[in-house]
């Protein structure tokens, strides 16, 4: 059973409030979240590859393992993950092997990328075992659901002198 539809909107303005306030205390635009077909929350997943140099720790694999660990465990199996940014490959596959049932992403890939956040080319790198739960995400955008990527560049453009393209092959090796 899938959540229903206001519930997953309103799961994800949450979602898109949060990642605008991480942006503005140094994080980067992605969060994710797992909605249970109850339409019951987890806790929501940011980026946390910088803290823990562990390069996997993308929002929605962070979503995902905090909702394994957590007592009274979040179901994974058969939830909905929704993403501010639209999943990498790494993210997209993870999910499936846990049994995810849909993606559904506020900011496609190629828009992301138009913000510096390009990680496109481990789709065709990433296999057919990983396609089919990202040949079925689909956008949910809302208000707002740019905001959080927008600011992130507006913030990052003043604190650096470096050219911009330079700053975006930086950031596209830390995609979602
Ligand atoms: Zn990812």
């Amino acid at each position: 059973m899938s959540a229903d539809p206001a519930v997953l909107r309103t799961a994800m303005e949450h979602a898109v409030a949060f990642a605008a306030r991480h942006v503005e205390a140094g994080g980067l635009p992605f969060v994710g979240v797992l909605v249970a077909g109850d339409g019951q929350p987890s806790a929501a997943g940011v980026n946390r590859v910088r803290e823990t140099a562990d390069p996997t720790a993308h929002a929605e694999i962070v979503a995902i393992r905090t909702a394994i660990a957590a007592p009274g465990s979040h179901p994974v199996a058969g939830a909905t993950l929704l993403a501010t940014g639209e999943p990498c490959a790494l993210c997209y596959g993870f999910a499936a092997e846990h049994g995810v049932a849909a993606v559904r992403f506020a900011v496609d890939a190629a828009t992301a990328a138009i913000w510096g956040f390009d990680y496109r080319d481990g789709y065709s790198a990433a296999g057919t075992g990983r396609l089919p739960l990202a040949r079925t995400a689909r956008p949910l955008p809302m208000a707002g659901s740019l905001a959080p990527f927008t600011r992130y560049r507006e913030l990052h453009r003043a604190r650096t002198t470096e050219p911009l393209r330079t700053h975006d092959r930086t950031t596209s090796k830390e995609p979602s």
